[in-house]
Parts: structure tokens; C-alpha cells; sequence
């Protein structure tokens, strides 16, 4: 018997539609907002004019929801990365809808909830998942999987360091190694805010760090930070694409 799924999956993406200008990379933010990251890259974002995507925590958005209203002002695109930072396939398909929910629920005080709405799940749990793709369905008819196509191990490196000067140190060479690619112009690049379950004394400094060296590169090379979008047609079949 042949069960025919191509109704059920959301399509996954990865870098911007490519009706996109040419110029234009998206930079993208995990995790929070956490006091001793978000106000400081609110700033860098804005001396370099970019904008960013943030897809936000639930548990830390509760505690500091003022730095949503932050982001949203500046002009970011904020959307739900879980309530609490959990393998959303590992638990049932109801938990998974009221954890997602429950977050954007406070996102929505601040913007409209976003359609077609951009979906990325903590720890990529379940994202190549049919029935996690069928359960977000429920909740978004129109989600997309964000996913991405560049980052700089950000947390690896919180991991490995132990001062900000290693931090500094290390941050040039990464962001270049990261950056220098010939598809870099559409990519969508993942990074954190105070990446969870990373113990590390400079988690903060390496999520700073990073976007000024990303920022400065970018810049450089002539390229813009604008929002992550959703793909007005995304490509069929797109779940065989993938790495
Ligand atoms: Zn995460």
C-alpha cells in the first residue's frame, strides 16, 4: 500500500527565494532575548543598518518581554522557537502545539502573527519529522520549516573558551571561514543568544563578539541583513534537497 505524504510535509528552507535581491543574506538568532545579548545587538544591527530574525525562547521572552518590543520597533522579525527549549518530536503532538503556541501567543502582543509563519524548532527536533511536519500543520496550515545554510558553530566556540580575548582571538578567522563561499549572496545564517545548554563563562561575549565580525564582513563584501522570508513557492519535494 503506498501512502501518499506530500500533503502533510511543510516545505523546509533554507536560504532566501530567489526572487531576492542579490545582495541580500539573512542573519538569524536562536534562543532569546536574554538581557546581556539582545539590547547590545539591537545596537550593532543598528550601526550597520541590518536586520535580523529572531526566533525567541518562551520561557526567556516571559521574563523580559520589553526586549521583544525592542527588537519589533527596530524592525526585526520575531517568531517562536518552542516555550521551553525541549526535542519538540520527543513529546506528543498536543505538547508540541501548546509549547509553539504558547510562545507566540506573547509574540502576537507585539506584531501580528506572522503568514505564512516561519517555524524553527529547538534543537532542529523533528524537522525532516512526518509527524511533527503534520502536527505543525495543525497550527500553521502555511508554516515553513527555517532552516539555514551558513553558521559559525557559535556554540562550539562558547565551549572551547574561557576569556573574551579568546573569544576575540578566534572570532575573525571563523566568521571569514564561514563566510567565504561562492553561494554566500540568499544564504540564511543561524546564530544564538546565550546558546542553551552550552556551559561556558562567555556565552554572551561570543554571541557579540560574532555579529560585530559577521556584520563588519558582510558590509565588506557588499552584502545587506534583511529579515528571513517565507518562499511564496516553495519548492516541491524540497525535503529531498536537504543535506
Ligand atoms: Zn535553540
Amino acid at each position: 500500500m503506498k501512502f501518499d505524504l506530500s500533503g502533510r510535509w511543510l516545505p523546509i528552507v533554507r536560504r532566501l527565494p530567489v526572487s531576492s535581491p542579490v545582495a541580500d543574506v539573512a542573519l538569524t538568532f536562536d534562543d532569546g532575548p536574554t538581557e546581556e545579548t539582545t539590547p547590545a545587538l539591537l545596537d550593532l544591527l543598528a550601526a550597520h543598518q541590518a536586520t535580523a530574525t529572531f526566533f525567541l525562547s518562551g520561557v526567556r521572552v516571559a521574563a523580559r518581554p520589553d526586549l521583544v518590543g525592542a527588537m519589533v520597533a527596530a524592525g526585526h522579525a520575531v517568531y517562536a522557537h518552542g516555550w521551553e527549549h525541549i526535542r519538540l518530536d520527543r513529546v506528543a503532538p498536543d505538547q508540541l502545539i501548546a509549547d509553539m503556541a504558547r510562545c507566540e501567543e506573547i509574540l502576537s502582543r507585539f506584531r501580528p502573527t506572522p503568514v505564512p509563519y516561519l517555524i524553527r524548532l529547538p534543537y532542529a527536533g523533528g524537522y525532516r519529522n512526518p509527524r511533527v511536519h503534520a502536527t505543525l500543520r495543525r497550527l500553521w496550515p502555511q508554516g515553513q520549516i527555517a532552516h539555514w545554510s551558513g553558521h559559525f558553530d557559535d556554540p562550539g566556540l562558547a565551549a572551547g573558551c574561557a576569556t573574551a580575548g579568546q573569544v576575540e582571538a578566534a572570532a575573525p578567522e571563523r566568521v571569514r571561514q564561514a563566510l567565504d563561499r561562492p553561494d554566500l549572496p540568499g544564504t540564511v545564517l543561524l546564530m544564538h543568544e546565550l546558546a542553551y545548554d552550552i556551559d561556558s563563562p562567555v556565552r554572551a561575549e561570543v554571541s557579540l563578539t560574532l555579529t560585530r565580525h559577521i556584520l563588519a564582513e558582510l558590509s565588506q563584501r557588499g552584502l545587506r541583513c534583511v529579515p528571513m522570508q517565507p518562499h511564496a513557492h516553495p519548492p516541491a519535494f524540497s525535503r529531498w534537497l536537504l543535506r
